[in-house]
């Protein structure tokens, strides 16, 4: 057997441009893959991010190493072979690992003529909604995404908070969505006293749980904040590989994975495993990312407590087919083969 392989960047615009404590989003620049046995084409994304070290032209510049290996092995079905030789060849740069793992999923799902979630054996009834994020803006605007959510039937939100007006913003939320689901995510804005005071008046407004409260880089001011907060404590910037995960038990309650940190589709299945041997609850969000790769996450919903898989959702236009998410509902069933990407 021999495989194709080629990538290609594309620029993704957002429908608003995003906000989170640490900067603005317009537009988001992927890196997509493309992995063909002659009959069967698979298709996968990278999401880089610059928190975690990453950026298109670090993708594109490690993919010919990495699709080297797929071209090398040359059989699809040898996920495990590939991954481990890929993360020997590349340790870093897991986005771009995990566009040729999500691409070489989709490929061989596609062959079996099965959507993913039932090659995994999974079940497609047993997923969460996802939640819909609205970004920090002036309190006004994010009252009218707020609204234009609710319209849009999404019944789980989750805020952006790590402002100086964090407690105006959350009651202006709970205002325009009196029986949505609400979710918090500081991204390290807090500092753990600060935390342990802002969750206490975010419980007032029926808030679910908070995330990544202060810096990964404080993991005691993390535990600090667990100990003492009225709410349950994602952890996300601390949550990143696999090997992350026993210590973030000791200091969340949420293990909150994505694709783009940990590098691969088996990683992610291990660390949802993993998790919940440690007695984790599992999320899995997602960065600014199309179809191309927010399709393979859909299929992991059935292993999920909470999903924040509305990368596609925020685009102001999705190139590639995906999972439908009517009002947040993750509908696998809708899926023939594959992730469903290259179906449109
Ligand atoms: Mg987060």
């Amino acid at each position: 057997m021999s495989l194709d392989t080629e990538f290609e960047r594309v620029s993704l615009s957002l429908e608003f441009p995003f906000t989170i404590s640490r900067g603005t989003t317009e537009e988001a620049e992927n890196v997509i893959v493309r992995v063909n046995d002659g009959n069967y084409e698979g298709i996968g994304g990278a999401a880089p991010s610059a928190h975690y070290g990453e950026t298109v032209d670090t993708v594109e510049a490690v993919l010919p190493t990495l699709l080297a290996v797929v071209e090398d092995v040359g059989d699809p079905h040898q996920l495990a072979r590939i991954e481990r030789r890929m993360k020997e060849r590349v340790n870093h740069n897991p986005a771009a690992r995990c566009a040729i793992s999500i691409a070489l999923h989709d490929l061989v799902a596609n062959r079996m003529g099965l959507p993913l979630y039932r090659y995994w054996g999974l079940d497609p009834e047993e997923v969460v909604a996802t939640s819909y994020t609205i970004g920090i803006d002036d309190t006004d605007r994010m009252a009218e995404k707020t609204a234009t959510a609710c319209e849009r039937g999404y019944s789980t939100l989750k805020v952006k908070l790590g402002t100086g007006r964090d407690e105006e913003i959350i009651e202006t939320v709970r205002e325009e969505a009196p029986d949505a689901t609400i979710r918090v995510d500081a991204n390290e804005a807090w500092s753990p006293r600060e935390a342990v005071r802002k969750i206490e008046a975010l419980d007032e407004f029926g808030v679910e749980f908070v995330e990544q409260p202060v810096p990964a880089e404080n993991p005691e001011g993390m535990r600090f904040v667990r100990e003492r907060a009225a709410l349950p404590i994602a952890a996300d910037e601390s949550c990143v590989t696999l090997a992350d995960i026993p210590h973030v038990a000791e200091i969340a309650d949420i293990a909150n994975v994505k694709l783009m940190k940990c590098g691969s589709l088996r990683e992610a299945r291990a660390m949802f495993e993993t998790a919940r041997a440690h007695g984790l609850e599992t999320m899995l969000g997602c960065m600014t990312e199309s179809n191309a790769s927010i399709a393979a996450a859909c299929h992991l919903a059935p292993l999920l407590d909470y999903a924040d898989l509305d990368g596609s959702l925020l685009l102001a236009e999705d190139p590639y087919g995906g999972v439908a998410m009517p009002e947040g509902e993750i509908d696998l069933i809708g899926v023939s083969r594959g992730t469903g990407a290259s179906v449109r």
